[in-house]
């Protein structure tokens, strides 16, 4: 638990743990692990995030599984495939009306970068317009037809 300042012991007797903190602290520390995500669903990576909360890999183990549809109740948007100029307008709109603090996650070639459509329709990074804190690297389906 970094950045928390904290003692516990053990009662022994009651067997009973105690820790002592800041409340701050304890709420920065329960927010950073555990995301809800706001899914931003542009092309195909929105398929592998769907994915990505069954079964097969579960990204409830990091405890982000909850997937919110209101940019309201969500702190992490995961943008996920090819944004072109006529979404980006609304992609930036949903991300403002999340309120801080806010993360973004760029997932996929497409979304970081443009990915292969160097085409003046597709905006070549969503980071053009959001702050992106994480970049996913790859494509899943340049993986597939391979
Ligand atoms: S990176 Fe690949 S899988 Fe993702 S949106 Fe682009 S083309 Fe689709």
């Amino acid at each position: 638990m970094s950045g928390i300042i904290h003692k516990s012991y053990d009662t022994k007797g009651e067997g009973h743990q105690v820790i002592v903190t800041r409340v701050d602290a304890a709420v920065n520390w329960i927010r950073k692990n555990s995301c809800w995500p706001q899914p931003m669903g542009l092309a195909c990576c929105a398929i592998e995030l769907m994915a990505a909360g069954a079964s097969r890999f579960d990204i409830a183990r990091f405890g982000a599984e909850v997937m919110r549809f209101s940019p309201r109740q969500s702190d992490c948007m995961i943008v996920a495939g090819t944004c072109v100029y006529k979404m980006a307008g609304v992609v930036k709109r949903v991300w403002d009306q999340m309120p801080a603090p806010k993360w973004c996650i760029a997932m996929g070639a497409c979304a970081s970068t443009g990915g292969m459509y160097r085409s003046y329709s597709v905006v070549q990074g969503v980071d053009h317009f959001l702050p992106v804190d994480v970049y996913i690297s790859g494509c899943s389906t340049a993986r597939s037809a391979a």
